[in-house]
Order: structure tokens, then C-alpha cells, then sequence
């Protein structure tokens, strides 16, 4: 079949997400363009535990199915949407993460305290609350990722967050890499004392030596 070795990757990471906590029964989601211009996403409401990787959905870019019986994700336009407003994204992932959520009650932003969170753009803003699932939702998160094409993640109040990648394997490590930025941050916070964030000539210095991809 034309679009196996997709659903097989979206599956493939889909069960590493839940391996790492990230997303849990059937809450998050994950996507990734195809050679063809179009997306392959998990489906809606099944959990990860009971998938197959058959299930996943190829949609177009207006977000009509290609290929697959089963209803895509809820969040198929926050996917898409993401897309159109970041060429150099080529996968997406949508988690509701303890640490992401905790933080994006707050509004927080989270500074750049290592050199995973610089890699991502921090500092990370929440993006205020929009239903999840709602067109609105989507071209708000859609608008954040065009409007600071540096990010490659977000808090999203009262939800969760979403990162994107270069390839379903780079949004994976997005993913674990931002939850684990959020949670530092929460534990900083925790301890009540003053902490330092790095400078900006040190953030500079790091897009120069560790972070080539992103040096300007
Ligand atoms: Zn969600």
C-alpha cells in the first residue's frame, strides 16, 4: 500500500509517546507529511494500547481522507493548519503532558534555562485558550508557529502542548526534550530561589556551536 511506511512511523511514535508518558489512552495525537503533499495522522478515540498501525488516516491538505476508514484525530486542522504555516514542519505532535498542562494554567513562559529549551526557541509562550478541536483553535496555534518561525513549540492553556519537527523522529525528541524543559521550570519554581537563565550572547554562542540547524 502507497502510504504503509507513514502509518507505520505515525504508529511506531504514536506507542513511544505513551512508552515516555507523553500522551495517555487516547489524548494526543501525531502527524507527518507525505511525499505527496498530503498528512498522516492517528485517529480519533482509539486508544493507543488497542491501535493498529492500518488505522492511521492519510488526509489532503483541506483535511478530507485519502486513505483510511476510521474518523482522523479532532485536532486534524490543528495539524494541518500547523502546516500551512510552517513549511519546515514536517511532522506535528500534540500532547497533553503533566508539566505542559501545570505550566499553561499559569500562562507561563518558559525561559531558556538549557541548551534543549534554546534548540526549541525558548522562550516558550502559552498560547491563550481556545476550545480544542475548534477551527479557532487551530489558527491561533497556526498564527503563533507562523509568527515565530524560531519556535518549534507551545504551551496551550488549559490543554496541553505541541512542538513540531524536521521528521516525525525530530518532533518525537521536540516533545520529550519540551516536557522535560517543563518540568525543570516547574521544579525551579518549586524551590523558591532565585535561578539563572542563560544570557543572550550564551544563547548566541549556543545557535553558533550546539545548534547549527537553527544558526541564522
Ligand atoms: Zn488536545
Amino acid at each position: 500500500m502507497k502510504y504503509t511506511e507513514y502509518q507505520k512511523e505515525i504508529f511506531a511514535t504514536a506507542q513511544k509517546l505513551v512508552k515516555a508518558g507523553l500522551i495517555r489512552i487516547s489524548s494526543g495525537n501525531v502527524s507527518m507529511r507525505t511525499d505527496d503533499g498530503n498528512v498522516a495522522i492517528t485517529p480519533s478515540s482509539i486508544p493507543y494500547d488497542e491501535m493498529e498501525y492500518s488505522q492511521i488516516v492519510i488526509l489532503d491538505m483541506e483535511g478530507n481522507a485519502v486513505e483510511g476508514k476510521l474518523k482522523p484525530s479532532v485536532e486534524k486542522m490543528l495539524h494541518i493548519n500547523t502546516y500551512k504555516a510552517r513549511e519546515d514542519a514536517k511532522a506535528v505532535i500534540h500532547t497533553h503532558s503533566v508539566f505542559a498542562i501545570t505550566l499553561s494554567l499559569f500562562g507561563s513562559v518558559i525561559p531558556p534555562l538549557s541548551i534543549e529549551m534554546i534548540n526549541l526557541g525558548a522562550p516558550i509562550q502559552t498560547i491563550p485558550y481556545s476550545l480544542p478541536g475548534s477551527l479557532k483553535f487551530a489558527d491561533k496555534v497556526a498564527n503563533y508557529f507562523h509568527d515565530h518561525p524560531e519556535k518549534k513549540a507551545a504551551l496551550l492553556e488549559n490543554h496541553g502542548a505541541i512542538v513540531v519537527g524536521s521528521g516525525v523522529k525530530d518532533a518525537f525528541q521536540n516533545a520529550y526534550n519540551f516536557e522535560t524543559g517543563a518540568n525543570i521550570y516547574y521544579n525551579s519554581l518549586l524551590l523558591g530561589k532565585e535561578f539563572r537563565i542563560l544570557s543572550q550572547a550564551e544563547i548566541d554562542e549556543l545557535h553558533g556551536t550546539y545548534i547549527p540547524s537553527t544558526k541564522k
